[in-house]
């Protein structure tokens, strides 16, 4: 397929009229074609105009036809064959089996998203019949169900151009809750934004759906991201990118007249527990196993492990010197977008002139434009406990190990620690009552505590939870990956006494979409 270069609002494909976009391949620093001219508030409300249209029509599709709408996107994505991943790895520098691996997670995410919407538990229908003899009071008719939010806005994340972009998880997700959704693409892969938009378009047409259910605009975020979140239409936001970006769009947000939710991930250092008796019994392949998870992608992962805590002693040190071999060992990969790997030589350097850190090992160096030298460093938990600049995300194959007194140093670390995507112990059946002592604040950091694993890798499935408190996301109630993601955009309605002819038809007698509802507070 020909990129245009093009906005799709609706049905439409529209030459913006404000700064050009144009994508870079990070490994060779050339400037990719087409230009993307970006949108401005002219397309923003068009966009939003088309979603509020479609709303009233798509959030009521039987739970067969959004589900086969779910599908066809995934069909569609298929369909584009080589092209989507060749234009992803021009624009991303990722290997071509990543961009595979991530298409068929993807398209994995929508089929799932397909069966939880046919399977209708969303809706958590509730009914409590009316008891009209009831002493002293009587009670009406009372019936609850689970609409979608309204229109969304979703922002494409960099670090997964497929799976957590234009048709990703949040899209995914919010499409599955009934809500059209307009997609800010990420200005660092648009024509892969392009080509996935047109297979939504499809999409949209082939299951005769109204045209605003979705549209993908491309401009700068400060501008249209800003407009978007800003449009009273909108209802929700969906974003993965910095922090700074994820709060801006937060203060957005509560600021409008009537204030929106946003589910922002942000940053998140993932920090690993070393604990003693693991250490000692396998520190080595722990060091190897943790160097392979670090430069997973180039460390660009949200769960990228970036903190390593344990007890200091030669078994500490054994890790540590394991680590650093891997780590010099460890070839450049190239990074997603220039301004990332500026960001990451900065965050590199603020460890590396560091008083109290000291370097332990270096990657190779790239030699393409953009390449992430991993590397690894260490402090001592005082300085770490003193300075909180030392839990800044370094985003990309960087990883900083905090060396412990003790084990109540230990827990004091663990009691200092931000919010978390993801907390996970290395630890042997010697090790248990030190983790039991630590699981209570360790459940109040992060959304996933993990034994002897490594956080790189989020299992799409129903159990998952990807989120966790503050800055690892905006709102810690809930999950970006996973069925459970629907729940974002979805807020319950109670009918009281509403004739049944009135009655959303999942809420009416006879269980008409024979969906599992809780009558009189027993599950049917
Ligand atoms: P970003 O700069 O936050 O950009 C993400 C998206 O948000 C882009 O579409 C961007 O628009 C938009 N945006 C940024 N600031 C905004 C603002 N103030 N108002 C409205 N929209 C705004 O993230 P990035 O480009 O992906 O990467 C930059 C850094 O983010 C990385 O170095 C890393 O530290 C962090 N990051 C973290 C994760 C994670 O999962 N933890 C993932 C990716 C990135 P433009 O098109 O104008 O840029």
């Amino acid at each position: 397929m020909t990129l245009e270069g093009k906005l799709l609002i609706g049905q439409q494909a529209i030459s913006g009229q404000q700064a050009d976009i144009k994508a870079v391949n990070p490994a060779t620093g050339e400037t990719l074609q087409p230009t993307y001219a970006g949108g401005g508030k002219a397309e923003v409300e068009r966009a939003c105009e088309l979603a509020e249209a479609a709303y009233g029509i798509y959030r009521e599709t039987s739970l067969e036809d959004r589900a086969v709408f779910l599908e066809t996107i995934a069909n569609e994505i298929d369909a584009i064959g080589d092209e989507l991943t060749e234009r992803g790895v021009a624009e991303t520098g990722l290997p071509e089996a990543r961009l595979q691996g991530e298409r068929g997670r993807t398209c994995g995410q929508l089929r799932l998203f397909a069966n939880v919407v046919r399977a209708g538990e969303w809706l958590d229908v509730r009914i409590d019949p009316a008891m009209p003899d009831r002493e002293p009071m009587p009670r009406v008719d009372l019936r609850q169900r689970h609409i979608g939010l309204g229109p969304v806005a979703v922002f494409g994340a960099s670090n997964f151009p497929l799976a957590f972009s234009v048709a990703g998880g949040d899209t995914a997700s919010a499409l599955a809750a009934g809500c059209p959704v307009v997609v800010k693409g990420h200005s660092a892969h648009p024509g892969t934004s392009e080509l996935v938009g047109r297979a939504i378009q499809r999409a949209v047409a082939k299951c005769n759906l109204p045209e605003g259910v979705f549209s993908l605009l491309f401009g700068s975020g400060k501008e249209i991201g800003q407009a978007l979140v800003a449009d009273p239409r909108i209802q929700a936001v969906g974003f993965t990118g910095s922090r700074s970006g994820g709060t801006a769009l937060m203060a957005t947000a509560q600021a409008r007249p009537q204030p929106i939710p946003v589910y922002a991930e942000m940053s998140s250092i993932n920090p690993v527990f070393l604990l003693p008796e693991a250490l000692k019994a396998r520190g080595k392949a722990i060091a190897e196993g943790f160097v392979g998870s670090l430069n997973m992608g180039a460390g660009q992962f949200c769960t990228n492990p970036g903190l390593v805590i344990a007890v200091q002693g030669p078994e500490l040190d054994a890790f540590v010197e394991a680590a650093g071999e891997g780590v010099k060992g460890s070839a450049a990969q190239t990074m997603l977008t220039p301004g990332i790997h500026d960001a990451y030589q900065q965050g590199v350097g603020r460890l590396a002139n560091h008083a109290k850190v000291t370097e332990v090992a270096r990657g190779q160096a790239g030699d393409t434009a953009h390449p992430c030298q991993a590397g690894l460093f260490v402090t001592q938990a005082e300085a770490f406990l003193s300075e909180p600049a030392l839990q800044e995300e370094v985003f990309g194959a960087t990883s900083l190990v905090i060396a412990c007194t003790d084990a109540q140093e230990v827990a004091r670390v663990a009691a200092q620690l931000e919010g978390q995507l993801t907390i996970t112990l290395h630890m042997d059946d010697g090790d248990l009552e030190a983790a039991r002592q630590l699981l209570p604040t360790l459940e109040r950091k992060a959304g996933r505590i993990l034994a002897n694993g490594w956080p790189t890798g989020v299992e799409v499935c129903h159990a998952m939870v990807h989120g966790g408190p503050y800055p690892a996301t905006s709102d810690s109630r809930t999950t970006s990956v996973g069925s459970a993601a629907i729940f974002r955009f979805l807020r319950p309605v109670c009918y009281q006494a509403l004739p049944e002819g009135l009655l959303p038809e999942a809420l009416r007698d006879g269980n008409p979409f024979g969906v599992s509802r809780l009558v009189d507070g027993k599950r049917e």
